[in-house]
């Protein structure tokens, strides 16, 4: 009889052993689970989420491509070390609570000059399914004011490649552009084909150069060593050439062809149709094109509704402009009119 008790004892402390190693195996552990804040993020009710996104038209994340960010690392990004989410700082807030704003903001190294856009430069595939960079060519030009606004009404960000002989009629422009605070690269002085016989390779470096100083000059502080040739027509000696001035190369993804479009509603047709067969990639577009800027807020809209996001291209530090250029378009600087009469600014009080 007490044998009998015995094994029913040690029956019972056996299962009550069993039940305690299953619960402690199978239960949620916190401290197995990576320090995922961006999931964490995701996971928060929605009126949260929507509240944040209000708020959320600065930097909401911030990765670092480097060199050492392959196709490869890429597919795998549990594989990289999670970024510390950026301080939300006192970034002016955005007005629209359904913005299409910003979801992701990356810091580009340019160490060596790498390239960006799949129809030429296949070396870093950083976005996920859906995300788009917003570009735009050829400006500044009096049509730029309308795509900024566009932007600001969607409070989001894009990268701009102006013309050097452009930014010295509009500078003026060129700083409105600065002051809403997009990344602003170069696209040649005067938007030459890089790759035309009639180049000479250093005339070709002029242009880059050019292109860069006159952004320079325009702003008053160096721009970001992003580059996109002129009809995207590059050659070895040219990219070369970026890479050992640590300059980023801007292909495409998906082109807008804005120039050649005879409607806003095209341009819109043609970034939406391509975006169904690409579902990503890097925009080209031309801020100089007036249908570009009738199309944008719609564009905007029709992004935001085909669930698209928006991701923001910083470079980690400018360019170093070369001071012989700097000095070559510091002569072609005209008066910069104020919309003063000299007689208000200046007065005679004795003489
Ligand atoms: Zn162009």
């Amino acid at each position: 009889m007490r044998s009998a008790l015995g094994l029913m004892l040690a029956s019972v402390v056996a299962a009550i052993v069993i039940a305690g190693v299953w619960f402690w195996t199978s239960s949620p552990r916190a401290d197995a689970a990576p320090p995922q804040t961006t999931a964490a993020a995701k996971a928060e009710p929605l009126a949260a989420a929507a509240a944040k996104q209000a708020a959320r038209d600065d930097v909401e994340t911030t990765a670092a491509l480097s060199k050492r960010a392959d196709a490869t690392q890429a597919a795998a990004p549990a594989a990289a070390p999670a970024p510390a989410p950026a301080p939300v700082a006192a970034a002016p807030r955005c007005a629209n609570p359904d913005a299409l704003g910003i979801s992701r903001t990356v810091v580009v190294d340019t160490t060596g000059g790498p390239g960006f856009g799949f129809l030429q430069y296949k070396q870093y595939d950083f976005l996920t399914d859906h995300e788009v960079v917003l570009t735009f060519d050829d400006g500044p030009w009096p049509t730029t004011p309308a795509v900024l606004k566009a932007l600001a009404d969607e409070c989001t960000k894009a990268v701009f490649f102006p013309i050097g002989l452009h930014t010295t009629y509009h500078p003026d422009i060129l700083r409105q552009v600065a002051a809403a605070g997009h990344t602003i690269g170069a696209h040649t002085w005067s938007h030459a084909h890089l790759a035309s016989k009639k180049l000479t390779e250093q005339q070709a470096k002029d242009e880059i150069e050019k292109g860069f100083s006159a952004v320079k000059l325009a702003l008053g502080a160096n721009p970001a060593p992003f580059f996109r040739f002129p009809a995207l027509a590059h050659t070895p000696a040219t990219t070369a050439y970026l890479g050992t001035r640590n300059i980023a190369m801007f292909s495409v993804d998906v082109d807008s062809n804005d120039f050649k479009s005879k409607s806003s509603d095209e341009v819109i047709n043609n970034v939406m149709t391509k975006l169904d067969k690409e579902h990503k990639g890097i925009i080209l577009m031309h801020d100089l094109q007036k249908h570009t800027a009738q199309a944008l807020p719609t564009l905007l809209r029709k992004l935001k509704a085909g669930g698209y996001k928006i991701v923001w291209m910083k470079a980690k530090t400018q360019i170093e402009t070369l001071p012989e250029y700097d000095a070559m378009m510091a002569k072609t600087e005209k008066p910069i009119a104020t919309g003063r009469p000299i007689g208000n600014v200046v007065q005679t009080i004795a003489d």
